[in-house]
């Protein structure tokens, strides 16, 4: 047998569950078909941190509340930003006042605490820029922002370090049973293993015929503005409007000081029809305030952990929900766990439950920048002027564990282009530094898959570029 375990997937699913499952005498190997872990993690560097309060469905609210637990220990032990800012449910009539007392009574069945019923002016002074028509609001001190990024890599970086088998850029093609466990067959390799962890969406695999879409009343649209760091008006908590069951306007205080501003909608909606939502929540919000907009597929299809077939060794994920991220940590535990009580292993003596060193040149003193300039002179070039970020920075995002090899890696792993030029100063100097530093020519660097060239071809033959 190649594999005590093969996790299909290397989403933040699957990372977090082979950090879990790292921590036993197991051999195991991820399989990814991207170039890099969790490409598929929210697209902006800051994501809710659900409680359950706001789900129908008691499952996610558990998932959702276990999840949002576990959190503190997990982003505190990987130094992962996240930040427990609370949210205001807020109600503008009756109708809207009903569905939030609603609310707080489902999630106080469900177990969910340390939420509280406010009065429109107890709202108010939280938050003093709320709709003045505010009369209810639900609160929660359980929900906050993540960086989903940080976390989906930090449980990747430290599953390599203890020994799990990354396994990038490689398509499964079919799982088939055999008498005893599994051959996994990939589009450049056949591996036998004892138990498969499938985290991917289904597929006609011999094993499991689940080629399923994702029910049509479970598909929103996310429509998103990142406001300028300017932007005056904003909030300190996540503010939802709850006018709609299907229609969510809210906005976020980002991890970086800006603000997000979302509607998710059954409607596709453009640019202006967009404008107009969000601008009930902020009055003050113009044109000029807004950095960028984002339209994505939003989904709300439960998440299920299905192990009726753990005997013979097969466990799958499926579902595609708003809030996977908070239930990461909770659906790591429970599939390891079920996982680790089917299978003969110890814990590691030799466990290492940390992320390897790095350095964020813009949050640390002159002193230590100082310091560490001196041991590498590469955290003295600036390369990203928008937020500071270091050529020292952009060379460790590709030399350490599970490296960028693309430069939306790069741009993932330190925040380069994400700033007020998106990448018009920086993109040049990132594309030569991924060149030099993978042995690669200026022209084979891609932005994230096989197909993205960043630069098609040279149009003259100069000796440098
Ligand atoms: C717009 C948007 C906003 C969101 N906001 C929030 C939020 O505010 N809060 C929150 O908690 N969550 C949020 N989420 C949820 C969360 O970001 C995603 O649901 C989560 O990243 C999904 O992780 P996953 O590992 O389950 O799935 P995926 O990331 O889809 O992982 C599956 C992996 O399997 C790989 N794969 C697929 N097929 C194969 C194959 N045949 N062989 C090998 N590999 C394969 C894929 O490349 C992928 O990497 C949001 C999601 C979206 C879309």
């Amino acid at each position: 047998v190649d594999y005590d375990v093969l996790i299909l997937g290397g989403g933040i699913v699957g990372c977090a569950a082979a950090y879990e499952l790292s921590k036993y005498s197991l051999n195991i190997a991820l399989i990814e078909k991207n170039y890099d872990v969790a490409d598929d993690v929210a697209l902006i560097n800051s994501t809710i941190v659900y409680d359950g309060c706001e789900s129908n469905n008691s499952l996610t609210m558990k998932l959702e509340q276990m999840g949002n637990q576990l959190l503190d220990e997990v982003t505190e032990k990987f130094n992962v930003p996240f930040s427990r800012c609370g949210s205001l449910y807020i109600a503008a009539n009756e109708e809207e006042q009903i569905r939030v007392e609603d609310m707080y009574e489902k999630a106080l069945k469900g177990g969910v605490q340390n939420l509280y019923l406010l009065s429109g002016d107890e709202a108010r002074k939280l938050e003093p820029n709320l709709p003045k028509e505010v009369i209810k609001a639900l609160y929660s001190k359980n929900a906050g922002t993540i960086c989903p990024y940080d976390l989906a890599l930090s449980y990747a970086e430290v599953a390599f370090d203890n020994g799990v088998n990354f396994k990038l850029e490689e398509e499964v093609v079919d799982i088939q049973r055999l008498t005893r466990g599994f051959r996994v067959i990939t589009n450049k390799n056949k591996f036998t293993c004892k138990l498969v962890l499938n985290t991917t969406p289904g597929k006609n695999y011999s094993i499991d015929n689940n080629n399923k879409e994702v029910p049509e009343e479970a598909q929103l649209n996310l429509n998103y503005f990142v406001l300028d760091k300017d932007f005056k008006g904003d909030f300190q908590h996540v503010i939802f409007s709850v006018k709609d069951e299907d229609e969510k306007i809210y906005t976020l205080p980002t991890l970086q000081g800006s603000t997000i501003a979302a509607i998710s909608s059954r409607k596709k909606m453009n640019h202006f029809e967009t404008l107009d939502k969000i601008s009930y929540l902020l009055k003050e919000l113009e044109e000029n305030d807004v950095n960028n907009f984002f339209q994505t597929p939003y989904y709300k299809e439960p998440i299920i952990i299905d192990d009726s077939f753990i005997d013979i060794g097969y466990i799958k994920v499926t579902g595609k929900h708003y809030a996977q991220v908070t239930m990461t940590p909770a659906i790591a535990s429970i599939v390891c766990e079920t996982i680790i009580s089917n299978m003969n292993c110890k814990l590691k003596k030799h466990f290492i439950d940390k992320r390897r060193e790095y350095f964020k040149f813009s949050d640390m003193s002159d002193e230590e920048r100082k310091k560490v300039i001196e041991v590498d002179k590469k955290y003295g070039n600036i390369i990203c002027a928008c937020h500071n970020i270091t050529e020292g920075e952009i060379v460790d995002a590709i030399r350490r564990p599970l490296g960028a090899r693309t430069v939306e890696g790069i741009k993932r792993r330190t925040g380069v282009t994400m700033g007020a030029c998106q990448g018009s100063y920086c993109l040049n100097k990132i594309i030569s530094i991924l060149a030099r530093e993978t042995d690669k020519s200026y022209t084979d660097v891609v932005k994230d898959s096989k197909n993205s060239k960043m630069v098609l071809n040279r149009i003259k033959e100069f000796d440098g570029v």
